[in-house]
């Protein structure tokens, strides 16, 4: 029986590995672009980090594992935790704000199905030590700016405010915990069973109509209204926040009171970006604003986030017929006939060595099953190494896009190949 991989997980050809490596590419260039850095923390974290954050209920949903040495340990769910805990030890000597993104894999113990696995690849970028307003917007335009790179047009922001809602319960953390946790899974039942616990079932109706508001200035009228004026401050805030991206360019961000999000430790601004082509999983990126340096042992400092899961971003590129920026092959040598393999060696070796990729054939076809080979692995040119243009000081190279043949120095040919290539309509 052969060994199959674990349930959740996944296995990326080259043809994959390529569009994913080609989107990763675009989002760091766009975060360098908004003066982030990268930062990498470990994929194994002390279990404390994530309970700590989340409570004893998250074991659940992890990879949680004891070593050798009997130290509980997890395969991190995200990058926040991590990198908070790096803030309290070390970053917070740098210079404030500090902007950083880190991209890598995360583990979380859910049912897989399209779009949801077991094992994903997150970008995660986050603001510490800015002020909150200007932190959340430039957040929010970074992650907005990412799609636009990558070339998904298709895009909803939402943004919401859970600072409301927690002024509005004014329950202890746990309990809060509890309610906004029913809240974001839509799950009505335990929410109103979590309501009559607490003795706040008369709250249900107005926490179930507020988070279905969702759409202009209007929704954060009509949001204050059912708080009954609890967490004005928040509506004024979203509001400063909606002028401030304007001002970045973004004119249509959605206010969706409804975006709660499942982790305990937002504070204030939430927002989540939605490719409608995705169906169920439709969600690419999800973030806001946060406490969290506090519970990890440090002085408090207001702190934004966001995680793009890659795999959303790539598929969505896909739905889209966005066209990714693949790196191909330039140039497959065929030597023509076997007396010129030697040739065709040094042909392959002097394109590389002026930093073109080449590849040359290995198991001794012929021209034509080496042209066909040439134009599976989708190489752009093929050049074609025969004793008539060698002794010119030329060789024969195919388009393989344009199908067109002509003879060439070897030097042009590396002009050729490195001059940048217009992207395919
Ligand atoms: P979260 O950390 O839960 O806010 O998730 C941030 C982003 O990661 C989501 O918007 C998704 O794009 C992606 N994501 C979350 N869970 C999964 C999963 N199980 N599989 C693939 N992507 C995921």
């Amino acid at each position: 029986m052969p060994i199959e991989r674990p349930r959740g997980t996944n296995d990326y050809g080259p043809e994959e590995m390529a569009r994913r490596r080609a989107v990763e590419g675009i989002l760091k260039d766009v975060a360098h672009r908004f003066g982030f850095r990268e930062i990498a923390t470990p994929t194994i974290e002390h279990l404390d980090l994530f309970t700590k954050k989340s409570g004893p209920g998250i074991i659940e949903e992890l990879y949680a594992f004891k070593d050798k040495s009997d130290r509980d340990l997890a395969l991190r769910p995200e990058f926040t935790a991590s990198i908070v805990r790096f803030y309290v030890a070390e970053l917070r000597n740098l210079p404030k704000p500090i902007k950083v993104y880190s991209v890598g894999n995360v583990f979380r113990y859910e049912e897989p199905q399209k779009g949801r696995y077991r094992e994903f690849t997150q970008f995660n970028a986050e603001i510490i030590g800015a002020p909150s307003l200007q932190g959340d917007a430039e957040v929010i335009a970074l992650a907005i700016e990412c799609l636009h790179a990558v070339g998904v047009k298709d895009v909803r922001v939402r943004v919401g405010h859970i600072g409301m809602l927690r002024a509005f319960l004014k329950l202890s953390p746990e309990d809060q915990g509890k309610v906004l946790h029913w809240l974001d899974k839509r799950n009505f039942p335990a929410l109103a069973q979590e309501l009559t616990r607490l003795g706040l079932e008369r709250l249900e109706s107005a926490l179930r109509q507020y988070v279905e508001l969702k759409g202009g200035p209007e929704v954060l009228d009509k949001g204050a209204k059912l708080l009954q004026g609890g967490g004005a401050e928040g509506f004024d805030y979203l509001k400063a926040l909606a002028a401030r991206l304007r001002s970045y360019g973004i004119e249509h961000v959605t206010f969706d009171l409804g975006v709660v999000r499942g982790l305990d430790y937002y504070t204030g601004m939430v927002f989540e970006v939605d490719s409608p082509n995705l169906g169920a999983e439709k969600q690419v990126m999800g973030g806001g604003a946060y406490t969290l340096a506090e519970l990890l042992g440090g002085d408090p400092v207001p702190q934004t986030g966001f995680a793009f899961g890659l795999d959303r971003v790539v598929l969505a590129a896909e739905a889209e017929g966005v066209k990714l920026p693949v790196p191909r092959l330039d140039c497959y040598v065929i030597p023509i006939g076997a007396p010129m393999q030697a040739k065709a060696l040094e042909v392959l070796v002097s394109l590389r060595r002026a930093g073109v990729s080449a590849d040359i054939d290995l198991l001794g076809r012929g021209p034509s099953k080496n042209l066909d080979y040439a134009n599976a692995i989708r190489a752009r040119f093929a050049v074609l190494a025969g004793e008539t243009e060698l002794k010119k000081g030329l060789v024969a190279v195919k388009d393989l896009d344009s199908g067109a043949q002509e003879e060439m120095k070897l030097d042009d040919l590396i002009a050729r190949a490195k001059a940048p290539q217009r992207p395919k309509a």
